[in-house]
């Protein structure tokens, strides 16, 4: 087992878990996709009434739930892009590039709308 180990060992990993218990047959992308979600709320849960100024999350207790949970949803999302034949890291890749393209460091380095809501990108004023 590698220490550094790549997203598709560690889709070996999940994969193999989830074949030793014949659990592939619940496997599909549509629950998967639904169980990332439960798991991701799961991960949110632990944030629940957190100041912005103060302890995150909020109790102390809870901090080595946010790493089971954080576990939770990777183990998720490594399964449903095995089982949906997405190519994670490609896909990462593909998602920075159009992000970047949307969000040029030199337009919004410290600032955060959404790309469509900066009036100096407005189609109207000609620098767009
Ligand atoms: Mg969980």
């Amino acid at each position: 087992m590698s220490v550094d180990p790549t997203l598709r060992e560690l889709q070996a990993e999940v994969r193999a878990f989830a074949d030793a218990r014949d659990w592939g047959q619940f496997h599909s992308p549509r629950n998967l996709a639904m169980a990332l979600s439960v798991e991701a709320s799961e991960l949110l849960e632990l944030f629940l009434w957190s100041k912005d100024e103060g302890p995150q999350p909020p109790e102390a207790g809870r901090v080595p739930r946010v790493a089971e949970e954080a576990a939770d949803v990777l183990m998720c999302l490594l399964n449903l892009a095995d089982r949906a034949g997405v190519d994670l890291a490609a896909a990462l890749r593909d998602k920075l590039a159009r992000a970047g393209a949307k969000y040029p460091v030199e337009r919004v380095r410290g600032r955060a709308r959404k790309y469509d809501e900066y009036a100096e990108w407005s189609e109207d004023d000609g620098t767009a």
